[in-house]
């Protein structure tokens, strides 16, 4: 900074004087007969060095004012930058509780600036930014202050003004931002989104204001854009705890902090567990044991669901082997696992499912991939294309929580799936003969008609086992048989149920 503010510095006022004192030495030397004697000569390169001495103060005060200038301002926009905002709102925070009344923040950020840059070139673009903050600086009172923070990110700072006051400006900020930017004889139009928070009781520093308006920014931009949002405290903590988890999600499973519980399907004439369903838990370290449904969707979002299914299926296929050859049986167990939506893209599902069944060395048929039905009814075609192939290897297919999406009889014929598992919904109403019956009977009429099997989901008490069976339906699971659980009890269970048969 010191560099460059040196190297721009214009002929100084001290070099002026030297120059002057020294050509009038010379001079006077040159011309010694001339009235001037040597005395006279040296008043003047006295009066030149007390000159010299003075410049150099001057240059040395222009010197730091203009250092200061490039340290707390945008050279662009000639605003304030970001340290000097920050430091502005410091001191703006600092007088809230003199004052009475709250500052507010603006953070303006522009939507779509860098197509400017990429259609009309960086200098059409810098002349935009010029007037976007001229533009800005037009919305506000003296008292208040605009500021570049970064690229096309400004900031504004109302004092004595909360919330009403920031929303009307946002509003006018949004209007004259709106209007078009004449940019090389056309009409260029930039939007914005804005984050807004106030602080009445001086209870934070200026950078984490405008993190807080920054952050409301971002929920502007993700709400859609050419918008405001106001920042909420409740909501930036959630989205942090989010990208907390997140993070440790991602080292989740190298640390290999997932395990595997199951839950017995049994069949409901006689109570036997024919499989089980195997369910994922995330022992975290710190906050316990997590449930699939506060993180299967982050995983999701995260694209590190497919990684995590993987794992489940080839984990599910040796411990269905380990339990096959300790329970052997007529009708092998068998064994479910979940897929999720974004496994349905996979390219590489089939070679996956193909390895962790081949390397446990099982039979095919006795393993399921459950699919939800929400996930069949998005595009049905390339999702029935991926199913055929998955059946292609021999693995069953069944639909996960039917009868929640609405489904057509036409539809569930087309999808080539072997089993259908009711939703819990209709369980828990099924026992009070209720319209839940009604459409239980119906689903599970529908289901067996087109020769697939039914699992019934949730089954949480002994009246609704009765009443399933009377429907005909043939397997189940829920609390009332077992809980998801640990393979060590699941092999209890085994073990009892094969002492009692034997
Ligand atoms: P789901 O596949 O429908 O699994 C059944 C859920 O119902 C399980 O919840 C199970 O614990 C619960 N449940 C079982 N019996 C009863 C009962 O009698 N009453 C009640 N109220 N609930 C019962 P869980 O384990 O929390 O799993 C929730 C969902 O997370 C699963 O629903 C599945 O869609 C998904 N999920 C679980 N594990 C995996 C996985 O490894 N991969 C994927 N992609 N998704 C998984
Ligand atoms: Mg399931
Ligand atoms: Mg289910």
């Amino acid at each position: 900074m010191a560099d460059r503010g040196l190297r721009r510095l214009r002929p100084s006022v001290s070099t002026g004087f030297l120059g002057a004192g020294v050509a009038l030495t010379v001079l006077s030397y040159l011309w010694p007969a001339g009235g001037w004697g040597k005395g006279a000569a040296v008043t003047f390169l006295g009066i030149c060095l007390v000159g010299v001495w003075a410049g150099a103060r001057m240059d040395r005060r222009r010197l730091e004012r203009e250092m200061r200038q490039q340290a707390l301002y945008d050279p662009l926009t000639q605003l304030p930058n970001r340290t000097l905002f920050l430091d502005r709102v410091d001191h703006a925070v600092a007088g809230t509780k003199r004052r009475g009344r709250p500052v507010a923040v603006l953070v303006v950020d522009l939507d779509g600036f860098n197509s400017v840059n990429d259609a009309f070139g960086q200098s059409a673009g810098d002349r935009v930014l010029v007037e976007v903050g001229q533009r800005l600086r037009g919305c506000l009172r003296a008292a208040d202050s605009v500021a570049r923070l970064d690229g096309d990110e400004f900031a504004m700072l109302l004092v004595d003004a909360g919330i009403p006051e920031a929303t009307q400006v946002a509003d006018r900020v949004l209007d004259r931002l709106g209007a078009a930017f004449p940019v090389q004889g056309r009409e260029v139009f930039v939007d914005a989104s804005i984050g807004i928070t106030q602080f009445p009781d001086g209870s934070k520093d200026g950078r984490s204001i405008v993190s807080d308006a920054d952050a409301a920014m971002g929920a502007a931009k993700r709400a859609g854009r050419r918008r405001y949002e106001v920042y909420q405290h409740d909501r930036h903590v959630a989205l942090l705890k989010r990208f907390e988890l997140l993070t440790e999600l991602r080292r989740a499973l190298e640390r290999r902090e997932f395990v595997l519980h199951y839950q017995p399907v049994v069949r409901l004439t006689d109570g036997r567990i024919v499989g089980t369903e195997a369910l994922i838990r995330w022992m975290h370290p710190e906050r316990g044991m997590i449930s699939p449904a506060d993180f299967i969707p982050l995983a999701e979002e995260a694209g590190l669901i497919v990684a995590m299914d993987r794992w489940v299926t080839a984990e599910a296929c040796r411990q269905l082997r380990s339990w096959q050859q300790r329970f052997p049986s007529e009708q092998p167990l068998a064994i479910s696992v979940n897929i999720s939506a974004r496994q349905l893209q996979d390219p590489d599902l089939l070679r996956d499912v193909r390895a962790a069944v081949e390397a446990f060395g099982l039979d095919p048929a006795s393993l399921t991939l459950e699919i939800t039905e929400t996930v069949l009814m998005q595009d049905t075609e390339a999702t029935i294309s991926v199913l055929r192939a998955l059946r292609g290897l021999g693995v069953r297919l069944a639909i996960d929580d039917f009868g929640i999406g609405f489904s057509s009889l036409s539809y569930l014929r087309r999808l080539p799936v072997d089993v259908v598992k009711i939703d819990r919904s209709f369980v828990a109403g099924v026992a009070t003969g209720s319209e839940e019956w009604t459409l239980a009977r119906g689903i599970i009429r529908l289901v067996h008609s087109l020769g697939l099997e039914t699992v019934a989901e949730g089954v949480e008490r002994a009246e609704q086992r009765a009443h399933l069976l009377a429907l005909g339906c043939r397997l189940a699971q829920g609390y009332y048989f077992a809980r998801p659980a640990a393979a060590e009890t699941v092999t209890e269970l085994l073990e009892q149920a094969d002492g009692r048969s034997a």
